[in-house]
């Protein structure tokens, strides 16, 4: 029997990461979500990984390095409420929130 892991969220190394990360990148062209500025910041994950959110297209975004710093130790709240906000608007690849 196959032992079945109880459900590993999936998770990146390396140059596998560097490609996910190039992919959202792309995919965002390369502006942030919350102020569309351009920006060259590492993509947010949407869930955190310690919430078991996992290393896929759909759980980054690109988020410039202000707001990046805001959604994690500033306005917080606020900035989450933004992010919902411009993933709403996005083309929807499954109801991810
Ligand atoms: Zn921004
Ligand atoms: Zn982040």
């Amino acid at each position: 029997m196959n032992p079945q892991p109880k459900h590993t969220p999936k998770r990146l190394k390396g140059k596998a990461y560097k490609d996910l990360q190039d992919t959202v990148w792309r995919r965002d062209y390369g502006h942030c979500a919350i102020c569309g500025v351009w920006t060259l910041a590492p993509p947010h994950h949407i869930t955190p990984r310690s919430q078991g959110g996992e290393d896929t297209a759909e759980n980054l975004i690109t988020l410039c390095h202000a707001c990046h710093h805001e959604i994690h130790h500033g306005r917080v709240k606020k900035y989450r409420k933004l992010l919902r906000q411009a993933l709403q608007g996005r083309p929807s690849r499954g109801a991810g929130l």
